[in-house]
């Protein structure tokens, strides 16, 4: 017999951030199509991936489009 534990939600939308470096600057972007404004600094585009990840929400204001 096998109990599932809820500790392991699965959210019906997969959140996988993934770091892209473009020459000094990096941004992140997010499986669910959520792109972070580009950043000199690799911290910063962690933080807005992690800013992303708690309100769990595409960006408001931008327009992912297709
Ligand atoms: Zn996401």
């Amino acid at each position: 017999m096998r109990e599932r534990a809820p500790e392991h939600p699965d959210p019906p939308t997969a959140h996988h951030i993934s770091l892209t470096e473009r020459g000094s600057f990096c941004s992140a972007s997010c499986s669910c199509g959520w792109r972070g404004p580009a950043r000199r600094a690799r911290d910063r585009a962690r933080a807005d991936a992690d800013t992303h990840l708690r309100d769990g929400t595409p960006q408001a204001g931008t327009a992912p489009g297709m």
